[in-house]
Order: structure tokens, then C-alpha cells, then sequence
């Protein structure tokens, strides 16, 4: 029986409960509604992969997965920043998740990580492509399931996510106190109610050495006039945080926290590397202003000394890189035991926002994530996705209800946009 005829039965039905029942006239149509919303060709206990594609954008740091499936549904997911050049890797998860039911989301992921276990499957490009893949998992799920990826996770705590602005001032060469000022003005402006900034300039003339990693007295003012810049221009109750990018020493975060205390940060951010949280402890422990990091931390297992010892105020795992959305979840609930907030890195297309924000709903000590200010003035962000909703609203993006992450990949869109000698779609 075809699934139409399958379809029409289910209203028969559906229809005469609804005559049994004068007074639910509108029983049969608002079931009838409901079930035109359920994908015709979802028959979730069969539903199997069959294809896993990718294609790469931004020099081969913007990876889109699209799975697909047996029944005309497919989910797509995305990762960032680790992971260029990893076409033949896709291909060898795919092999790996060919004929699976996509709807066992924890369990392929774990099998993806077990099976990976001496190809590097504990952090790095390989936790940034399974990123990926999660991501395209849950979406598939929720358009078998006819529900967003939020209630996948376990529902929401909020309807919106506050995001804070990234000023991307990197992008211009050595920034001024003035500069600072302006983007915040701005960011303010548009609705925003927290800023960031970037504090490390490698070109620096104050800079004495690239190799030595402790900033001179005169990059330490340099930063400290910036960041008063940005304070004076926006006022006390516009949270401003501060990226290092972990280019400097220890030194150096214990002084520029120190510096920075009066201007009252929501964070300083990756002040120094990420692999030794006993450093980041150092650091914390010695001044008031809160020390954030995670970016460069994979799995939950990644965040695990660094929360038990205390080593930072606040984690900022990034879910197109740390392990998905799943793996996302998990950690925001390791940090909730330790009373930390979550305030995820998000460097991705608005997919890769939408989808973080499932997560970030779905958590109870969700505190902020990250929006780029390119996005508003890129046309690139708005090509490659299709999505019909608000992206922001002062400050906030509304969650999407719809099935999945709820945003699609405009595969027209996206191939002008294409890494030249990198697959596209395959
Ligand atoms: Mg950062």
C-alpha cells in the first residue's frame, strides 16, 4: 500500500472519531493539518542512510554535510575551523554510516568515535567532522520525527537566544580606541546588548617579539585604551568581552585581567593557549575579571579537568567543532554540576547558528552565544542557507519550530561560493 493510500485511511479514521464527536467539529482538519505536516515518505523505524555528501566553503573551514536517506528526507549539519582537507575522511564515516537508521543519533555517534579511536578520534579534525555529521543526524531526526531538534534534546528553557556581536575588527589593520568606540556604537545600535573584540594584533609596532609571547608595556596599553574606548562609547550595561585568542603568556592574562578589572567584562577570553588549564588556573584565581575559554577544547572529555579544577569562570565550546549537538549538550550539563555557564563559540552560517541554538535552549545554564557582525553586511551568509524566519531581533535569535535544525542549504547559492579544488556535493 502506498503511502498515500496510507494517508487517506489515517483521515477516514481520524474523521469519523471527529463525527462521534459533534462538538470537535474542527477535530478532523486540525488532525488532518497536523498529519500534512508529517513528511509522506517517513516511516522512521525504516529509515536508512545511504548517502553522506559534503561540500566546503571559506578555504575549506566551512564544511556542509548533507545525509541522506531512503525516504526522500535528508538532514544537513556543519562544522568549522578544523576541518580542511577532509573530503576522504567524510567519505570513510560514510562508508561506516551506510544502511544505518540516522534516528539513533548517540548511537552512531558513539560508534563513530569508537571506531575512530586510534585514527585520532579524541579531538581535532576528526571530532570536527563527526561535529558535522551529528548535526546532519539530528536534523534528519527531526524531519523523520515532524519535530524541532530542541525537543529531540529535551525541550526548551527559553524561546530565544542572546547572542553577543563579534565586531570582527581583526579584519582591519591595527584598530584604534576610536575604531573600538565606533563598532560598539554600532553593535549597540543594531540592538545588541553585548559586544566582543579582539585584543591580540600580531602586527603591533609595540610588539618586541612574535616568538615571545609576553605583550610589552606598550601592548598593554594599547589594549587597555581600546577596550576604555569601547566602555566610554556604550556605557555600564552593554556587556563587552575580550578575545586573546590564546596568543600571549600567563603572565601577560594575569596582567591584562588585572588591568581590565574596572571595566567590568562579561569575559576575557583564551587569554593564553588552550592545553594546560592549569595555567588558565593561575590566571582565574588572580584577578576578578572572568576568565572564559573552550574554542580550542574537543568532547566532554575536554572540558572535564578544566571544570574540576576550576581553571576557568566560564566555558565557550564551539558545537561545529567540540562534537555536535549532542556532545554540546552534555558539556553545558558537566558545567551545570560546577555552577559554570555556557556561552558557545559560533563561527559557522546561520545553520550552524540555528542549530547551536537548539542546544542552547535546550540547557538550563545557557548564558550567551556568539553572532558575527559580517553576517549583516556579507552577502555570502545570506546565499548559501535558506531560511525564511528573523535571523536576530534585538540581540536575540527567535528558536526555530520547525522540523529539525529548521534551516536548509542553498546548494545554488552556496556554489560561488565553493573551496576551487575541493568537492562540492559529493
Ligand atoms: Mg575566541
Amino acid at each position: 500500500m502506498s503511502k498515500n493510500n496510507n494517508r487517506r485511511n489515517f483521515f477516514k479514521k481520524a474523521i469519523t472519531a471527529g463525527a462521534a464527536l459533534a462538538p470537535l467539529a474542527t477535530f478532523g482538519d486540525g488532525m488532518k493539518q497536523a498529519a500534512e505536516r508529517i513528511p509522506m515518505y517517513s516511516k522512521p523505524a525504516d529509515l536508512q542512510i545511504t548517502e553522506v555528501q559534503c561540500a566546503y566553503i571559506r578555504f575549506g573551514h566551512g564544511l556542509f554535510i548533507r545525509i541522506k536517506t531512503n525516504q526522500d528526507i535528508y538532514g544537513v549539519g556543519e562544522g568549522a575551523d578544523s576541518v580542511p582537507g577532509t573530503y576522504h575522511f567524510v567519505k570513510l564515516l560514510e562508508n561506516r554510516l551506510k544502511g544505518k537508521n540516522p534516528l539513533n543519533v548517540h548511537r552512531l555517534f558513539d560508534d563513530l568515535r569508537k571506531s575512530g579511536i586510534f585514527e585520532g578520534a579524541q579531538a581535532g579534525m576528526y571530532i570536527g567532522v563527526l561535529s558535522a555529521i551529528e548535526a546532519a543526524l539530528w536534523d534528519v531526526a527531526g524531519k523523520a520525527l515532524n519535530v524541532p531538534v530542541y525537543q529531540l534534546l529535551g525541550g526548551k528553557f527559553r524561546d530565544k537566544i542572546r547572542v553577543y556581536c563579534d565586531t570582527a575588527l581583526y579584519q582591519q589593520n591595527l584598530p584604534t580606541p576610536a575604531d573600538f568606540a565606533k563598532a560598539a556604537t554600532q553593535a549597540k545600535t543594531m540592538g545588541f546588548n553585548a559586544i566582543k573584540f579582539d585584543l591580540d594584533q600580531r602586527n603591533d609596532p609595540a610588539k618586541y617579539d612574535l616568538y615571545n609571547w609576553t605583550a610589552s608595556p606598550g601592548e598593554l596599553q594599547r589594549m587597555v585604551d581600546q577596550v576604555t574606548a569601547a566602555r566610554e562609547a556604550v556605557g555600564p550595561n552593554i556587556d563587552i568581552c575580550c578575545d586573546m585568542h590564546g596568543r600571549y603568556d600567563a603572565v601577560t592574562g594575569q596582567q591584562i585581567a588585572k588591568r581590565l578589572e574596572p571595566l567590568n567584562l562579561m569575559w576575557l577570553e583564551e587569554p593564553i593557549p588552550a592545553e594546560n588549564v592549569e595555567a588558565y588556573k593561575i590566571i582565574s584565581d588572580s584577578t576578578t575579571t572572568p576568565i572564559c575559554a573552550g574554542e580550542n577544547h574537543y568532547l566532554a572529555y575536554g572540558f572535564r579537568r578544566m571544570l574540576e579544577i576550576g581553571a576557568v569562570d566560564i566555558i565557550m565550546p564551539d558545537l561545529q567543532k567540540a562534537g555536535g549537538l549532542g556532545e554540546g549538550q552534555r558539556i553545558a550539563n558537566l558545567a551545570s554540576l560546577y555552577y559554570v555557564p555556557f556561552a558557545p563559540h559560533m563561527v559557522a552560517s546561520f545553520l550552524g547558528a540555528m542549530a547551536s541554538c537548539h542546544v542552547c535552549a535546550s540547557v538550563p545554564n545557557f548564558m550567551i552565544l556568539e553572532w558575527q557582525s559580517y553576517f549583516h553586511t556579507d552577502p555570502m551568509f545570506k546565499e548559501i542557507i535558506k531560511y525564511d524566519g528573523k535571523w536576530v531581533e534585538n540581540g536575540f535569535i527567535p528558536l526555530s519550530e520547525k522540523p529539525g535544525i529548521g534551516v536548509d542549504i542553498n546548494e545554488e547559492g552556496m556554489k560561488k561560493y565553493a573551496t576551487p579544488g575541493y568537492p562540492f556535493f559529493k
